[in-house]
């Protein structure tokens, strides 16, 4: 759970809070209705044990994201919000790698090495952007593009 309104006053009118709360679930989940209005409850009740008190008439507005949100916003694999799961053949030197088999061509982002999370997703795109200027030394592609543009 995290309040932005806190550190962001442009998140929520004035007088008002703006929570938001982070749910794990399970990919590809099949929604029959009403999951979403369940799961909600279940966090006002834990917040209530929690706070001593009752949030629930206070709230003026609710919005749910979630995988198919995620599915259909950002073409993501069944609603995956966190690249991919911890299993053993996703793991280590089994992650997709960088370099593609196409020469010159490499990967950045979460779904690559090193890993999910925004630290790892930049450090993804430094390396692969200093890969590919490496490859475009090598083959003399910077010097022949210099070349012609001049
Ligand atoms: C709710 C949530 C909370 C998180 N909290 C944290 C946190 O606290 N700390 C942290 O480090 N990480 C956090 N993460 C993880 C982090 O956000 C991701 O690991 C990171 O943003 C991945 O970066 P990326 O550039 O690889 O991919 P993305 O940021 O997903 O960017 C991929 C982009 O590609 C676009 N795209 C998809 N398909 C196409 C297409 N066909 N054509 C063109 N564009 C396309 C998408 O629209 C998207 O803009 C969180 C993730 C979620 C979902």
């Amino acid at each position: 759970m995290s309040a932005p309104s806190r550190t962001d006053e442009s998140v929520a009118p004035e007088g008002c809070e703006n929570l938001f709360f982070l749910i794990p679930l399970a990919p590809g989940l099949d929604e029959q209705g009403g999951e979403r209005d369940r799961y909600f409850e279940e966090i006002m009740v834990r917040l209530e044990r929690h706070l001593g008190r009752d949030l629930r008439p206070h709230v003026v507005y609710t919005r749910s994201f979630a995988h198919k949100e995620f599915e259909q916003e950002y073409s993501s694999f069944k609603g995956n919000a966190y690249g991919l799961a911890n299993t053993l053949r996703q793991t280590a030197f089994w992650k997709p790698k960088m370099r593609s088999k196409l020469p010159g061509l490499h990967f950045a982002g979460q779904l690559t090495t090193p890993g999910p999370g925004v630290p790892p997703s930049l450090i993804s795109g430094e390396v692969a952007a200093e890969e590919t200027g490496k490859f475009l030394k090598r083959h003399g592609a910077v010097e022949h593009a210099t070349t012609q543009a001049g």
